[in-house]
């Protein structure tokens, strides 16, 4: 039995809760967390810290939804940007299409997911597929 429940599809937002961005200070990781009506931007490798209090969101980019400061996982793919906010959205990703490319090759089950259409275009498969490798080597080095 395949993992149907890792594959339900999830929102954007679901995956909102910590995200990850090149810290303005030093270019290390630094994560960006809501804490009730704050916004706390912590770097652990310098220890940049900054605060402001949520309002205005960048959403669909790859960019965090607070600050909009530039994703620490993003990379160039199809000539397109694939970003994620953090660890846990990269292997989401990394499961749709490792998913859809079993499928693609037995039944044709069709599988309903927010990703981008370039992400889900049958010939860019293997290509996103690639990339999600290359950012997962990437936060491997943190
Ligand atoms: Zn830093």
């Amino acid at each position: 039995m395949t993992n149907r429940f890792a594959l339900q599809s999830r929102e954007l937002e679901t995956f909102m809760g910590q995200m990850f961005v090149i810290c303005p200070h030093c270019g290390g990781r630094a994560d960006v967390m809501e804490k009730g009506d704050e916004v706390r931007l912590s770097c652990l490798k310098c220890g940049h810290l900054q605060m402001k209090q949520t309002g205005t969101k960048y959403i669909g980019g790859a960019f965090d939804v607070h600050f909009g400061l530039p994703l620490y996982l993003q990379i160039s793919c199809c000539g397109h940007v694939l970003w994620a906010y953090n660890r846990e959205h990269l292997d989401y990703m990394k499961r749709y299409i490792e998913a859809m490319i079993r499928t693609s090759k037995g039944t044709n089950r069709s599988l309903e997911s927010r990703l981008p259409e370039w992400m889900k275009r049958k010939q860019n498969r293997d290509e996103v597929l690639r990339a999600i490798e290359r950012l997962e080597l990437v936060w491997e080095r943190g």
